[in-house]
């Protein structure tokens, strides 16, 4: 391959990106529209969205409540399916795939973490993180080990043997959070994660999705606050179904705007 233009000495080697064909997007909604109901009683909750998220993005979507936030969510999620246009997950048209091979994808890929924790009541935080393993064919031990880990990465490791009840609403979140990762996802999807927790639990929650992105992961996440979408490193205000407004902060590689390394949350 020949150079066009002489280098200066002290400058880098040129990086050698893969070809465009080859960098997917991990997200890629094109022209997506989504209807619920029929005739009169139609909704269109989504009119005509197109995205496209790379790796190691971090993504706030914004919004009034109404306007198709969770929509997207949803069909990003393969929890839902458009009614028109199309989404693709790491170059996949979705549209390809049947149920179980949707189910599978959202399996392997990506890690929810919902506004309700929805933690098992009766089980410890240790086995609540263990849960999502047991489908997969894994020893016990093994399972274990990888619930450890997960809990050590949210800043629980103290509180692995007790019940959610016996967690404050920002431990159990980070409980969920835990679960989310415990498959290792490459993309964590939030729904309004910070909802039912304080200042100070949304702050340490938060620095937990900073320091998860900062480490490779791809986080796109819904909320309603503006201290929670300033970790962001892309805001994507979405009205009436549409987006609307997309302000991009630092680059999908860079670390996360608000990156505060050495905490970690107790
Ligand atoms: P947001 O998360 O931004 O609050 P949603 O995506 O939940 O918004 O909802 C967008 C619109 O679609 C709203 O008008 C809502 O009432 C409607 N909607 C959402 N889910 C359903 C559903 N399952 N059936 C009918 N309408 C729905
Ligand atoms: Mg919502």
């Amino acid at each position: 391959m020949t150079r066009p233009l002489p280098r200066h000495a002290a400058e880098p080697p040129p990086a050698t990106p893969p070809p465009a064909a080859e960098r997917q997007p991990v997200i890629r909604l094109v022209s997506v529209v989504k209807t619920y109901g029929t005739g009169e009683a139609a909704v269109q909750a989504l009119r005509g969205v197109s995205l496209a998220v790379e790796e190691r993005d971090y993504v706030a979507i914004v919004g009034a409540s109404g306007s198709g936030k969770s929509t997207m969510m949803n069909i990003i999620g393969c929890l839902d399916v458009p009614s028109e246009g199309q989404f693709l997950i790491d170059g996949i048209d979705t549209s390809s795939l049947d149920e179980q091979q949707l189910a599978v994808v959202r399996n392997r890929k990506i890690g929810f973490v919902f506004q309700a924790f929805n933690l098992i009541p009766r089980m410890t935080a240790l086995g609540n993180v263990e849960l999502p393993l047991s489908y997969a064919g894994l020893r016990a031990a093994e399972r274990r080990h990888r619930a450890e880990a997960a809990l050590r990465l949210v800043g629980l490791t103290d509180r692995m043997h007790v019940q959610p009840n016996q967690l404050s609403g920002g431990q159990q979140q980070r409980v969920a959070v835990a679960r989310a990762l415990v498959t290792a996802p490459s993309l964590i999807l939030a729904d309004e994660p910070t909802g039912n927790l304080d200042t100070e639990a949304s702050h340490d929650l938060m620095e937990v999705f900073d320091r998860l992105n900062a480490a490779g992961r791809t986080i796109v996440l819904i909320t309603h606050e503006a201290d929670v979408a300033a970790h962001a490193k892309r805001v994507i205000q979405v009205q009436d179904g549409r987006i609307v407004a997309d302000r991009r902060v630092t680059a999908p590689g860079a670390l996360p705007p608000l990156l505060n390394r050495p905490a970690v949350p107790s």
